[in-house]
């Protein structure tokens, strides 16, 4: 039965992590635009992933919600299972779940404890589950049932520019470039090709405590375009990222961030 439906949606697939609120949920959206099936991510909003399918499934697109940890690797598992149980395919993983620091601590009162956290869901569970990800398309290229993959990280312009007060995520962040890197050289002869997305100062739940400070400082000219980021502008950027736009590209960083990267006298 599953069999003859898989057979029945040509529809090529997308994981999304954390696709519950934020950017995730408008990647989601905008891959569901393209055509995609989305395996909605989240960790514990099972609310708001809900609301996420059903917004997919209103523009026409076949969507699923599946609870899971990126930091646990039974979890990471679960979510290509979902995508090769309901889609029989995988054509597009973008590593999207992320959290903030916990208590923005000074680096010098960080804890191993926050560390391990942000870690784990910022750069291990990224890395592994690209990592069965990268397995799967193989498998499905061998097969003769996949043309191209792509993976997209959503890292951060804390990747490179220093918070004092979020030693764990910039240093996670940071990490995801290599990770980029490592698996856009891995993986370019087998026509699935890696990206990076490095977006700036982004209206979300995660910037909602810090939205005053940041008012101020878009206000004072910290970025050349002087607004907020929204979760679309980045959305829009994987949305052409899965083309082939980019076709001779991999392994690339792409700033979504207002000009935040060009460094000025
Ligand atoms: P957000 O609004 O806080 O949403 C975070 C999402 O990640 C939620 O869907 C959440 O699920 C999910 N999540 C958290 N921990 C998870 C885990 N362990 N396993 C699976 N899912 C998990 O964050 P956002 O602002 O959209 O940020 C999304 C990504 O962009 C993050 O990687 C962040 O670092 C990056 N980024 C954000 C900004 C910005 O200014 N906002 C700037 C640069 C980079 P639940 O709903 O279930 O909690």
């Amino acid at each position: 039965m599953l069999l003859t439906y898989q057979r029945m949606s040509n529809a090529p697939a997308a994981i999304v992590t954390g696709a519950s609120r934020g950017i995730g949920r408008a990647i989601a959206l905008e891959l569901g635009s393209r055509g995609y099936s989305v395996i909605v991510n989240y960790h514990s909003n099972a609310q708001a992933a809900s609301e996420v399918v059903a917004a997919l499934s209103e523009i026409g697109a076949r969507a699923w919600p599946v609870a899971a940890d990126v930091g646990s690797a039974d979890d990471r598992q679960r979510l290509v299972d979902a995508a090769m149980q309901q889609c029989g395919r995988l054509d597009v993983l973008v590593n999207n779940a992320g959290i903030t620091s916990p208590g923005r601590k000074d680096l010098l009162d960080a804890t191993e404890e926050g560390w391990d956290r942000v870690l784990d869901t910022n750069l291990k569970g990224p890395f592994f589950l690209s990592q069965l990800a990268a397995r799967q398309m193989l498998e499905l290229r061998q097969a003769g049932e996949l043309e191209r993959g792509t993976l997209i990280n959503i890292s951060s312009i804390s990747a490179y520019a220093v918070s004092t007060n979020r030693a764990d995520y910039c240093i996670a962040k940071a990490g995801m470039e290599m990770m980029t890197w490592l698996y856009a050289d891995r993986l370019a002869t087998d026509q699935i090709h890696v990206y990076e997305i490095c977006p700036g100062v982004i209206s979300s739940d995660m910037t909602a405590p810090v939205r005053e400070k940041y008012d101020q400082q878009i206000a004072d000219g910290l970025t050349p375009i002087r607004r907020w980021g929204e979760p679309e502008d980045v959305a829009k950027a994987v949305g052409t990222l899965v083309t082939d736009t980019f076709a001779f590209s991999t392994g690339q960083r792409f700033h979504v961030d207002g000009g935040f990267h060009i460094r000025r006298l």
